[in-house]
C-alpha cells in the first residue's frame, strides 16, 4: 500500500487528481454495470449502463449531483469486485465508485458525525465485554517501541473483541514479536473520508494512525479489518509511500501455515461450513486453507456471499441481494447438517452469531477453531452470548458488571433503550442520534 513520510500533496489534491484520471480514462462503455450483481436489485434496466456510468463521471468531473440510477448503483456498491476484471481500460470500477461515494459525501453526507457516534458505540460494546486489562490492550495504544509486526485491530472489530484476542493467541503461538494498535484513536480515516466527506479530518486521522505504526518501526502492519485494507491499500493507493508492508493478517498466517499446522495438537471433530465474501476472495481462501489443516475438522464447503464483508461498508449496501444470498447460505448449513457455520470477519460474526440461538448449528469464528486446534481455550465470545438473548435486561445484567469494572456508570434505562441501536450499528444509517454532538448524555467516552 501507500502511506507515511511527509505528504507531497494533500488528500484533497490527491483525490482531485484521481477523479480527473478516471474521467479521462473511462469510456462509459458500461461493462462494469452489466456484470454488477447489484443491478438486478435496482431500477437499472438493460441498455441503461452507459448512462449510469455517465452520471458517475459527471459527479467526478464537475460535481454534477448523481441522478437516480447512478446514485442507486454507487450507493449500493458492496465492494464485491466482480467488475474489476471486466474493464477494457484497466480501471478498477470498485475504486471508481469508492471515489464517487467520497465525492457525494463531500456534497451531502448521509451520516454526519458518524465517527463521533461510532466511537462511543464501540467503547460501550467493548466495555461490556472486557476486563479492564483487556479493554486497555485494545483501546489504549502503547508507547512506541520497536517490534517486527504491528497487529492493527481497526476500530469496529473491537465490538467483537474475542476474535481479536484469538488472533493474538495465534500470533503468540507463532512467537511473533508484535504490538497491538487500534481503536477509534487509531482509525484508518475511511469514516471521515467516505462517510463524512471531510478530507482534511480524514487526512489528519490517517496521518496519526500511520505515525503510530511508524513509531514501532515494524516490518509489517497486519490488519484484521478488511475495510482498512481496501481503504488504505486500494482506494488511497499511491497517496503516500510506506516504510512497512501493510497486509491482511491472514496473508501473514497462511504464509506460515506449515509452522502453524505443526502446532495443532488438538483434533477439532466438527463438520463446518465457511462463510466468505466475493470481494478480496483471497482472504476467504486463506482461511479455508488454514481450516483444512486442522486435525479432525471437515470443511464441508465454502459459501461466498456478495460484497467484501458483511456490514454497512459491504453487503448491507445492497440489502435485497444480501438477503437473497444469505437465505441460500443458511439453507445450505441446515441441509448439510454442519456443526458450525464459520464467520470470516468481525462484521460477519456480529450478523451471524445470534443465529446459534435457533439450535441448528453453532456459529464460530475461524480463529476460535484455530485456537482450539492449538490446544487452548478460545477467548470468551460474550458478544455472541448477548446476541442470543431475547431480553436487553439479560444483556445488561452481565454487561453492567463489565461496564462498572471499566469505570463506565450509565443510567440503566437510558442504555437499555440505546442497546438495540448500538448492536445494530444504526449510526451507519444516520441513526444513534443520542450520541451526536449537542444531544444530552453523549459523554460516554473513556
Ligand atoms: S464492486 Fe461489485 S457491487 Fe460494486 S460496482 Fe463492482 S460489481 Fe458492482
Ligand atoms: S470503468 Fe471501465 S468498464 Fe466501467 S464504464 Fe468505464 S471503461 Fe467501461
Ligand atoms: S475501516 Fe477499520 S479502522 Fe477504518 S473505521 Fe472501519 S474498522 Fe475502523
Amino acid at each position: 500500500m501507500a502511506v507515511m513520510e511527509s505528504a507531497k500533496h494533500t488528500l484533497d489534491d490527491f483525490l482531485a487528481q484521481e477523479r480527473a484520471a478516471l474521467v479521462s480514462d473511462c469510456t462509459a462503455c458500461g461493462k462494469c454495470v452489466e456484470v454488477c450483481p447489484v443491478t438486478p436489485f435496482t431500477a437499472i434496466q438493460s441498455g441503461d449502463e452507459p448512462a449510469v456510468v455517465g452520471g458517475v463521471l459527471g459527479l467526478l468531473r464537475d460535481g454534477t449531483p448523481l441522478q437516480e440510477a447512478a446514485k442507486e448503483w454507487s450507493s449500493q456498491c458492496n465492494g464485491c469486485g466482480l467488475c474489476i476484471p471486466t474493464c477494457p481500460e484497466g480501471i478498477n470500477p470498485r475504486r471508481m465508485l469508492m471515489l464517487t461515494n467520497t465525492t457525494a459525501a463531500e456534497q451531502n453526507s448521509p451520516t454526519p458525525q458518524l465517527f463521533r457516534k461510532m466511537s462511543r458505540a464501540i467503547r460501550i460494546m467493548a466495555a461490556m465485554q472486557l476486563a479492564p486489562p483487556e479493554f486497555d490492550r485494545l483501546l489504549r495504544n502503547p508507547r512506541a517501541h520497536d517490534v517486527d509486526v504491528v497487529f492493527y485491530t481497526g476500530c469496529n472489530p473491537i465490538r467483537t473483541p474475542h476474535l481479536l484476542f484469538n488472533a493474538m493467541t495465534i500470533l503468540d503461538a507463532l512467537e511473533v514479536d508484535y504490538e497491538v494498535v487500534g481503536g477509534p484513536g487509531a482509525c484508518c480515516g475511511i469514516i471521515q473520508s467516505l462517510w463524512e466527506g471531510d478530507q482534511p479530518s480524514a487526512e489528519r486521522v490517517m496521518n496519526g494512525t500511520i505515525h503510530r505504526f511508524a513509531g514501532h518501526r515494524p516490518k509489517e502492519v497486519l490488519s484484521w479489518c478488511p475495510s482498512c485494507v481496501l481503504h488504505l491499500g486500494e482506494t488511497l493507493s499511491g497517496f503516500r509511500q510506506a516504510s512497512f508492508d501493510f497486509d491482511h493478517v491472514t496473508n501473514y498466517l497462511v504464509a506460515r501455515a506449515e509452522g502453524l499446522a505443526g502446532k495443532f495438537v488438538q483434533p477439532v471433530n466438527k463438520r463446518v461450513l465457511l462463510h466468505t465474501h466475493d470481494g478480496m476472495d483471497k482472504i476467504g481462501r486463506n482461511v479455508a486453507a488454514m481450516l483444512s489443516s486442522v486435525p479432525g475438522l471437515t470443511l464441508v464447503d465454502t459459501v461466498s456471499e456478495p460484497g467484501f464483508t458483511c456490514g454497512g461498508s459491504g453487503a448491507d449496501r445492497s440489502p435485497a441481494l444480501k438477503q437473497a444470498v444469505r437465505e441460500v447460505t443458511l439453507a445450505r448449513a441446515e441441509r448439510e447438517d454442519v456443526d458450525v457455520l464459520v464467520s470470516l470477519y468481525h462484521g460477519c460474526h456480529a450478523q451471524l452469531a445470534g443465529l446459534e440461538a435457533k439450535g441448528n448449528f453453532q456459529v464460530m469464528n475461524w480463529t476460535d477453531l484455530l485456537v482450539q486446534a492449538l490446544g487452548q481455550q478460545p477467548h470468551d465470545d460474550i458478544s455472541k452470548r448477548y446476541r442470543m438473548q431475547d431480553e436487553w435486561d439479560m444483556v445488561l445484567d452481565e454487561g453492567e458488571i463489565y461496564l462498572k469494572a471499566n469505570g463506565l456508570e450509565m443510567d440503566r434505562d437510558w442504555l437499555k433503550n440505546l442497546l438495540p441501536e448500538i448492536f445494530a450499528q444504526t449510526e451507519f444509517k444516520g441513526g444513534l442520534e443520542a450520541f451526536a454532538d449537542g444531544c444530552k448524555k453523549t459523554e460516554v467516552a473513556v
